[in-house]
């Protein structure tokens, strides 16, 4: 029979709100030490990091604002996701009566919150696949509100732009978004990016492309010599971390590749702020593990 996993998933919801990845962490501290001594955007990376230790150390929300829990579970054959649900969603109630999760989610039309980060079947979001083997895999993102605004999608060619149907195009709009963004969804960030597919499918990727971990190469030479090239250039635009200024606009960018129309050529930015909230849980043979 499958199990309950309602408290590891409760333990996937603390984590991932309190606790930064080591990844960011390590990235943020590394754009600290690139800032002048005594700027304005070493001090706000300065406090980011202070905030980042005590929410740590306190077991807190690393933001007020807990963002929308996106969940990606790929689980062995057989399991019943239905079930899944259920203990998601019942993970993510206790999560917000534990004030790991600010209750988020309000109707669209009245605006009235249901007080539990629950809603239709989108609130929370959660995708399932079904894979080989025995090994449950649970991703969750914590997708910050002020940072969702500032997400883009693109249609090319762009003439005011001057973005074509190519990768130049995509850098052109790449640059544009994080031009538009001037340090709003609280910079330093990271890009999500997605190329091809269509509307929908395309920002779903682009946030897919955020649950890499910083450190990595993209496996492709051509989209990881472009990721190196948006966020070097971003990073000459002196928006800085908060909009102060600085060295440091953008952690990283994430590329990702859709097939799509020919008639078609979306590129989809989802901006992804400091409070890079993600977490992987694994179960196999009943032991759990995060990372
Ligand atoms: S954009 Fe991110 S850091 Fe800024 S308020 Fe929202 S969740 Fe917090």
């Amino acid at each position: 029979m499958q199990p309950d996993l309602t408290e590891q998933f409760l333990e996937l919801v603390r984590l991932t709100s309190t606790d930064l990845p080591a990844d960011v962490e390590k990235s943020i501290r590394e754009a600290r030490e690139r800032e002048e001594n005594g700027s304005a955007a070493q001090g706000a990376l300065d406090t980011v990091l202070n905030n980042v230790e005590m929410a740590r150390e306190n077991s807190t929300p690393i933001c007020q604002d807990t963002g929308t829990p996106i969940f990606y579970v790929s689980h062995p054959q057989g399991w019943s996701t239905r079930e899944l649900r259920k203990q998601i969603v019942n993970a993510v109630i206790e999560a917000t009566k534990r004030t790991y999760l600010r209750p988020n989610s309000v109707n669209a039309i009245t605006g009235l919150n249901t007080k539990n980060n629950t809603g239709d079947e989108h609130y929370p979001t959660i995708h399932f696949k079904e894979v080989d083997g025995d090994k449950l895999i649970a991703d969750l993102m914590l997708k910050g509100g002020g940072c969702e605004n500032v997400g883009a999608q693109y249609k090319l060619p762009n003439a005011k732009l001057e973005a074509g149907r190519d990768l130049e195009g995509v850098r052109k709009v790449a640059l544009d978004a994080v031009y538009n963004c001037q340090g709003k969804g609280c910079a330093p960030g990271t890009l999500g990016i997605a190329i091809g597919g269509d509307r929908g499918s395309s920002f779903v990727a682009s946030k897919e492309a955020l649950f890499r971990s910083l450190n990595d190469t993209n496996p492709d030479p051509v989209l990881a010599e472009l990721e190196e090239r948006i966020t070097e250039q971003a990073n000459q635009l002196d928006i800085g971390p908060m909009g102060f200024g600085g060295k440091t606009t953008v952690l990283g960018t994430k590329i990702k590749g859709l097939h799509r129309l020919p008639a078609c050529y979306f590129v989809s930015v989802s901006y992804m702020c400091w409070a890079y909230r993600r977490r992987r849980m694994f179960i196999e043979n009943n032991e759990t593990t995060y990372a």
